[in-house]
């Protein structure tokens, strides 16, 4: 099976980098999270290639994974963010980022967070509706300020992927239609509270194909000529994030081969000037993160044999909502005596709808560790507290090192702010 660079068998035992994840699990418990440094500088140099010398700033998609600890090691390799909250702005703060560097999309911003988010100086907002962009102007106003906004612009392209993960069709709730976007731009340029800077879209999630990125930067260059017509000058252009990771047998595109076409195409048209953003998230760390869990019970019946983790859709919940695969590895594969299942690895929680693969074959018995895959991105920040379970810890793991850099939550901690009746 696959298995991601950075976590390979050494004498028969999974590892992160240079440490043992059963000695991990023995050390800090299960379910826990472990992602490798060294998979996120590999991830972000993948990246810092395929600048090939020029004006591209990579603005972190953080919602993927905000562990401080994570951000911090991005924004020391000089990484931006795309926040989509104001919660995220405050990590990007806490984490030492720089909110120069920040663009905040997102279709339902508040007024607290278009103010944080001006107070803070963020490199831009990403518009995401006419109604927003006046909202925006206003609260600029009553600040007595100027707002630097882009437009994010429904391109309706169809990126190939999950419909829950694909926010470039027409039918999506994202973005300004593409049609529609000169008038919202004109209406922008007249007005003195905004600083039109830059125009953005963003058509979905675990993109494995170049295609569907240029029929959308097509679409956007044509914008651009038009509003060039109408007066409008722009200093970026946002792709947005969505390039896909491997979780099986993908072969997803490269930063390398997604860039080298938009600059062709930049280049083509008298655009090289432009400062290109991107805002990957799942590419940046999608494959520096597994999830360890150990098997509680096998439960085998007439139609299935489930084991019983104690990881939980409340853990990981990308499979039961997206329907994803994540690859399931035995931590320290059984050799012989104990014949290979096809097991539905399920969590303790009351729903069905718990699972985390189905129909894998492996030789388990119980207390083994399974090593979840490719749980770096969209794991441990969509997690909750569902069943009053206290979310997993998480470490960085640094060659032979491991750092906590989330500890267990403690059950007293999940109701400590709840109150009785007087
Ligand atoms: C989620 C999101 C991203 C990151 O997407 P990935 O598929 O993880 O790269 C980037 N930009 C916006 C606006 C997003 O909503």
């Amino acid at each position: 099976m696959t298995v991601a660079p950075n976590f390979q068998f050494h004498n028969g035992v999974l590892h992160a980098e240079q440490c043992s994840l059963e000695d991990l699990a023995k050390e800090h418990g299960t379910p826990l999270y472990v992602y490798s440094r060294k998979a996120l500088k590999d991830a972000w140099d993948s990246y810092e290639q395929a600048k090939q010398g020029r004006d591209v700033l990579v603005c972190y998609g953080m919602k993927a994974n905000s562990n401080l600890a994570i951000l911090r090691e991005l924004a020391n390799h000089g990484a931006g963010f795309d926040i989509v909250s104001g919660g995220e702005l405050a990590r990007v703060i806490a984490a030492g980022g720089d909110p120069r560097k920040v663009v905040f999309s997102g279709v339902g911003k508040q007024r607290w967070e278009i103010e944080a988010a001006l107070d803070a100086q963020i490199k831009c907002f990403n518009v995401e509706s006419k109604n927003e962009l006046l909202h925006i102007a206003q609260i600029a106003a009553d600040k007595k300020c100027v707002a630097p906004i882009s437009l994010r612009v429904n391109p309706d392209v169809d990126a190939h992927t999950h419909p829950y993960i694909s926010t470039g069709l027409k039918d999506n709730k994202f973005g300004i239609a593409i049609e529609d976007a000169p008038d919202v731009y004109a209406l922008a340029a007249q007005h003195p509270q905004l600083n039109i800077v830059g125009v953005d879209c963003h058509i979905g999630s675990q993109i494995t194909e170049i295609s569907p990125y240029l029929d959308a930067l097509d679409k956007l260059l044509n914008l651009i000529d038009t509003l060039a017509k109408q007066g409008i000058q722009l200093s970026h252009l946002d792709l947005g994030g969505g390039l896909g990771i491997r979780y099986t047998d993908e072969t997803p595109a490269t930063p390398t081969m997604l860039l080298t076409e938009v600059f062709k195409a930049l280049d083509a048209r008298g655009l090289a000037h432009l400062q290109l953003v991107l805002e990957p998230g799942r590419s940046m760390v999608g494959n520096a993160g597994v999830l360890l869990t150990r098997v509680e019970y096998l439960k085998p019946s007439e139609a299935k044999n489930f084991a019983i983790v104690d990881a939980a859709m409340n853990d990981l919940i990308r499979p039961t909502l997206y329907d994803a695969w994540h690859d399931v590895e035995a931590v320290s594969p059984r050799q012989s005596g104990t014949t290979a299942l096809e097991y539905d690895i399920v969590g303790p929680i009351c729903e069905s709808g718990d699972w985390l693969a189905r129909g894998r074959k492996l030789a388990l018995e119980q207390n083994d560790l399974l090593a979840i895959m490719s749980a770096g991105a969209y794991g441990f920040t969509m997690a909750s507290n569902y069943n009053t379970r206290p979310r997993a810890a998480e470490i960085l793991v640094d060659g032979t090192t491991a750092h906590v850099v989330r500890p267990r939550e403690d059950l007293h901690s999940l109701f400590a702010s709840e109150r009785l009746l007087p």
